[in-house]
């Protein structure tokens, strides 16, 4: 009896170190003793750091950078590169097949990309992007997360190197109110929601999206780029953001998907709403060179002097 009680204690203690590795910190979106208001001392070290993200990007602020210039996409075109899609109890995750990379745009070297996923308000009614533009919070915000191919994967290796990840966020913003079910990759990738409304759910993608797809109409040159942290516990500072200029536009309907269909965890538990950590304090931020802006700016130089010389 004795050892029976010995071993269920040791097994015990096992169990809740085995739990405690896997998930550090209980940490959530919807409760006040666990929201974003709390991980910098829930989890702390890295979430009460000096480098956190997201941030408003004060647009006036950015200094311009000659190094960030193009990225290369690679297989970004490919209709098989994305495997399943899934409902994790904090977001929906979609999983990125092997040999898809980004490299260029100043980043260091190239980097892998593993998965996307997204953060979201209330419908269009409640904004939930993570980062805000000279204060404007959108409806939704897209993260693509890569890591440094020289680490293979290793995400233990990658969090903790100070550019052990790049992040690619895409801003995402309603098309008019009379526009429905667009655009198609849209409305094919979020046709899957309905099959993973509960925590832990997840299916195999089958229709032929792209990235490539997701990202139509965004200028892929025109960006913000900071050195940062990933926006959910532990939030280790090892990213390095690009935030793209241009949103992706989806219609509403699409858009309050996210909202009404997929929950946090069984099926009586509450809609998975405002998913998304609110900025920390500022960081210093670099953009990459904007055609539109300077033909813009070249243009206004020209009227002045026309008018000047008139
Ligand atoms: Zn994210």
């Amino acid at each position: 009896m004795k050892s029976f009680v010995v071993s269920a204690l040791v097994l015990c203690v096992l169990v809740t170190k085995a739990e405690s590795a896997s998930n550090a910190v209980a940490w959530c979106y919807h409760l006040p003793s666990c929201n974003f208001s709390t991980w910098s001392s829930i989890a702390a070290p890295f979430c009460n750091g000096t480098r956190q993200s997201p941030i408003d990007i004060v647009t006036a602020n950015a200094t311009f950078n000659a190094n960030l210039t193009a990225f290369t996409f690679q297989n970004y075109n490919s209709t098989s590169a994305l495997t399943k899609i899934e409902n994790t109890g904090k977001t929906i995750k979609v999983g990125i097949a092997s040999g898809v990379t980004v490299s260029g745009g100043g980043l260091s070297e190239s980097y892998d990309s593993l998965q996307f996923h997204l953060h979201w308000g209330n419908g269009t009614a409640v904004p939930g992007s993570e980062h805000t533009v000279d204060g404007k919070q959108f409806p939704m915000e897209l993260h693509i997360v890569n890591s440094k191919s020289s680490l293979n994967g290793n995400t233990t290796l990658a969090v903790g190197d100070p550019e052990g990840l790049a992040a690619l966020g895409f801003l995402i913003e309603a098309l008019p109110s009379n526009v429905t079910e667009s655009p198609e990759a849209w409305k094919n990738l979020t046709s899957y929601l309905q099959n993973i409304t509960q925590k832990g759910q997840s299916v195999t993608i089958t229709d032929p999206i792209s990235l490539d797809s997701l990202l139509d109409g965004v200028s892929l040159t025109n960006y913000y780029r900071y050195n940062g942290s990933l926006t959910t516990p532990a939030c280790n500072e090892a990213v390095v953001w690009t935030v793209f200029n241009d949103t992706i536009k989806i219609s509403e309907d699409l858009i309050n998907r996210f909202s009404t269909i997929v929950r946090i965890n069984g099926s009586s538990s509450p809609l998975m709403v405002n998913v998304f950590r609110g900025v920390q304090s500022p960081l210093p931020v670099q953009r990459s060179s904007s055609p539109a802006r300077i033909s813009c700016s070249l243009s206004l130089a020209a009227l002045s002097l026309a008018l000047w010389t008139s």
